[in-house]
């Protein structure tokens, strides 16, 4: 066994923590730019604080998934106010963009020299300015991975900028900062961690660590869902649920992911949809076609009791099998509305193209077995 962990250096979880953002960022510096989503009113709080420990606050807004643009004009920005910290405060598409501007401050040249697929790919080199990541959603847990997803709307893909020297200095993780959060977004974000949960349980790159944290994830997640979707006002279902993000991103970086990632990536990268979106349609197919596949040509993987596993976890019966998770996972992903993926204009003719790019998409890799081009299309038949 050999395995290799890396997180942020620093994970400060709890109700009512971003009011301690001040002492926190003060630390690093004395100007920050404060990357953050649309809704500039929800950083009120954080604004208020770190004012008053004497910290400038330079504000960039990010609308929508964050693009190659986007990234360099908050780096301009960033170097033109001689900003020393950055901070990200919002959902993935904020904390995405927040951790690529950090990086970009420190690490000469442009993105191109260093994002996967549509640039040269060359390791970063310089350890990022401080990154403080604030996530506001409960799903994509990227306070604590190494990666920035980010669109190349030209080349209609999503590439990452990826390396442990970009990893947040700290991570506040304030579960009151979700309890606003409108249902279909609890939902989408929500089973996107879900996802990232059972996907590095069973991908073919699982250790120790990865797993104690999905189980836990998961049997939060299990419980708490649907009632964070339902009465977003409560409390402890907020608190399961900033738990299972955070332990998914812990899981994802450090273990991998599978099918439904590897199909995310092609898909918000031709389709404006969100990501939760996007995987909470798959979550389902995905796990029968590997479940199906495994049996087929595989039936000795570790894979297979491990998908027994996550129905114990998902259901809290300990008699049920893996067939039994997918069921519980269909009905979870009816119960919370979830949009087939054909309400986002994906349609039959766009599947051969989307399958190529899938196939090559490095989540994939680790997905548990290597899914046939003609399984990978019936999968995104069934999700269409
Ligand atoms: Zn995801």
């Amino acid at each position: 066994m050999k395995f290799e962990f890396a997180t942020a250096t620093r994970i400060v979880f709890g109700a009512g923590t971003v009011n301690n953002i001040g002492a926190i960022a003060k630390e690093f510096g004395r100007r920050a730019l404060v990357v953050m989503g649309r809704d500039s009113r929800r950083a009120e709080r954080l604004l208020a604080g770190l004012k008053s420990s004497g910290v400038g606050a330079v504000t960039f807004s990010v609308a929508g998934e964050p693009d190659l643009a986007t990234v360099e004009r908050g780096t301009k920005l960033a170097q033109a106010e001689q900003c020393e910290l950055v901070i990200g405060f919002g959902g993935g598409s904020a904390l995405d963009a927040a951790k690529a501007i950090a990086a970009m401050l420190t690490n000469e040249g442009g993105l191109l020299d260093y994002v996967e697929i549509i640039g040269r790919g060359q390791p970063l080199t310089k350890l990022s300015v401080p990154f403080i990541a604030i996530p506001t959603t409960a799903g994509t847990g990227t306070e604590v991975t190494r990666n920035a997803v980010l669109a190349s709307p030209e080349h209609k893909l999503k590439v990452s900028l990826r390396s442990p020297l970009m990893l947040a200095r700290v991570a506040v993780v304030d579960p009151e900062l979700t309890c606003d959060l409108p249902p279909a977004l609890t939902a989408s974000t929500g089973l996107d961690a879900l996802t990232q949960l059972i996907e590095p349980f069973v991908c073919n790159r699982t250790n120790p660590m990865t797993d104690g944290l999905c189980v836990e994830g998961l049997r939060r997640a299990a419980r708490s869902l649907r009632v964070a979707f339902s009465k977003g006002q409560d409390k402890n279902a907020r608190e399961d649920m900033a738990v299972a993000s955070l332990f998914g991103g812990l899981a994802l970086s450090n273990a991998g992911l599978g099918a439904v990632h590897g199909f995310a990536g092609p898909i918000g990268g031709s389709f404006s949809a969100p990501h939760g979106a996007i995987c909470a349609a798959l979550l389902p197919h995905v796990m029968v076609m590997n479940l199906r596949a495994l049996r087929q040509r595989d039936p000795n993987n570790a894979a297979l009791p491990r998908y027994d596993e996550v129905a114990w976890w998902l259901t809290g019966d300990s008699k049920t099998k893996a067939d039994d998770g997918v069921k519980w996972v269909r009905a979870l992903v009816a119960d919370l509305k979830v949009p087939r993926l054909g309400s986002f204009g994906i349609q039959r003719e766009h599947i051969p193209d989307l399958v190529v790019k899938a196939a090559n998409a490095s989540s994939m890799k680790s997905n548990p077995i290597v899914l046939t081009p003609e399984e990978l299309t019936e999968t995104l038949e069934q999700a269409v």
